[in-house]
């Protein structure tokens, strides 16, 4: 990964200034590292300490007796062990990477002003989300894992598009609210990165500065940029018509297109954050369209299709109203292109069929990648149970009962502590495609499992002493 500013584009530099901002030094590297906390932090912390204790002690006592269970987001142990690994250390970590429900963090945040706190929070966001991508080896780019990384495929596609008229008539800016930055699901970022837009999010200082200030209109050399939001309000108009509109008069002009990368409620708070001389507009999206995302059953923006959907039929449509239709065909053609490579991995990653690609080599290979990168998640994550359980004694209970010894698909007894391995192997899939229910045989009922929990050697004897007896 290329961790220079210079010469990457802008979508891959407005990341790594993300990364920079929330002062991640060497993402993606070994040596990766979070600032520590400074005095001020530890001041901060420690002046409100008393207050928040005795304030959660209330809001505790009040839950009881309203009996309200409070709302625990769980965070994936392999982020807590690493941000409680960058605290053990002699020094502890910025307070910006705390969990929110921490009562540090709540001091925190109690002791700033009340101006400063959303930004804080925008802060502490990116600053768990980028660590936690950091921690599970996503690439900072593509957004998948770095051993499924499709940045390449990405820059192929990249190279096709019509860039000259891309950049010169529709630039494109990516407006993430902080929530989503760095989640899989979202897809704004694939757009980012082949139209080479950067990515601003909504409560960084910098980004919040260009945002509020963006005027209607700008005046370049010769020609005029429309700054332009893509939200459908009461009124607006269709971009097309809002372009025809403005080059009626002849007159060189350019749109400066804003989009946003947000849940239907995140994208209501953010337009309002954008200045009103902004023009609103809509997308004139054709009622038998149907959405090449519906085979990711994901959750898309208002109007049914996703961001990255929502981005290609934006720029296609302003590109067709300035006339370059040979472009805007080109556009299309490629963006689809790239987006049916991105449903295709997806499906695949979720050991679903790829809908698009006919390529059964292609497929094959990606198959491989994603089975081997499965079994070393497996295989690491056996390797950390494992260590837990040697020096904690908590963490035995961890050793479950032996479930899914027995796999109904091959008819056969595998034993849980394989099962991961064996589901990812030829054989079962061979076999699932025969009985792609795992419907259970008639052999299967009468199978004796050998327990694999193995008991204790005493334990062992003993009860085999009792067998005995019985038969007797
Ligand atoms: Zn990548
Ligand atoms: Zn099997």
């Amino acid at each position: 990964m290329t961790t220079s500013v210079e010469g990457v584009g802008a979508y891959k530099a407005s990341m790594l200034e993300i990364v920079k901002r929330i002062g991640l030094e060497n993402y993606g590297l070994a040596n990766a590292t979070m600032p520590s906390r400074s005095e001020l932090e530890d001041r901060m912390i420690s002046e409100a300490m008393d207050f928040v204790v005795e304030d959660e002690k209330r809001r505790e006592e009040s839950r009881k007796a309203k009996n309200i269970k409070p709302i625990v987001r769980k965070t994936a142990t392999t982020v807590v062990e690493s941000v409680n690994e960058l605290n053990r250390a002699d020094k502890q970590c910025t307070i910006y990477l705390s969990f929110e429900e921490s009562l540090e963090w709540k001091a925190f945040l109690h002791a700033l002003p009340k101006s400063e706190r959303f930004r804080a929070t925008v802060r502490r966001r990116l600053s768990l989300s980028l660590w936690k991508a950091h921690t599970q080896g996503t690439c900072l780019f593509c957004w998948f894992s770095t051993q499924m990384c499709m940045c390449e495929e990405l820059e192929r596609y990249k190279k096709e598009l019509p860039n000259t008229v891309l950049q010169g008539k529709t630039p494109v800016t990516m407006l993430f609210h902080s929530d989503e930055l760095m989640r899989s699901t979202n897809s704004g970022h694939i757009a980012a990165y082949l139209l080479d837009s950067p990515v601003r999010v909504w409560g960084l200082e910098e980004d919040d500065d260009l945002i509020t200030h963006l005027p209607g209109v700008e005046e370049g050399e010769g020609h005029a940029v429309y700054n332009v939001s893509l939200y459908p309000e009461k009124g607006s108009p269709d971009i097309s018509h809002f372009i025809s509109n403005v080059t009626e008069t002849g007159a060189d002009a350019r749109i400066h297109l804003i989009l946003s990368d947000s849940t239907w409620g995140q994208a209501l708070s953010l337009n309002r954050h954008i200045p009103r001389e902004v023009t609103r507009v809509s997308l004139d999206i054709d009622e038998t369209y149907e959405s090449l995302f519906a085979h990711l059953r994901k959750r898309t923006r208002e109007t049914g299709v996703s961001t990255l959907e929502a981005t290609t039929m934006a720029v296609h449509q302003c590109l067709t109203a300035f006339g370059h239709e040979a472009e805007a065909n080109l556009f299309n053609e490629v963006m689809v292109g790239a987006m049916k490579d991105f449903v295709d991995l997806k499906c695949l990653m979720k050991f679903t069929d790829a809908p698009f690609s006919k390529d059964d080599d292609q497929i094959d290979r990606l198959e491989e990648r994603r089975d081997a990168y499965r079994k070393e998640m497996a295989d690491t994550r056996y390797k950390r149970v494992n260590e837990r359980m040697e020096s904690d004694k908590e963490s035995r209970k961890f050793l479950l009962p032996p479930v899914l010894n027995y796999c109904y698909c091959c008819d056969r007894v595998i034993g849980w502590h394989r099962m991961p391995e064996h589901v990812l192997g030829k054989g079962h899939r061979y076999a699932l495609r025969l009985n792609p229910k795992c419907v259970p045989s008639e052999h299967s009922k009468e199978e004796v499992v050998h327990n694999f929990s193995r008991p204790m050697r005493a334990q062992k004897r003993d009860s085999a002493i009792d067998a005995h007896d019985v038969e007797e």
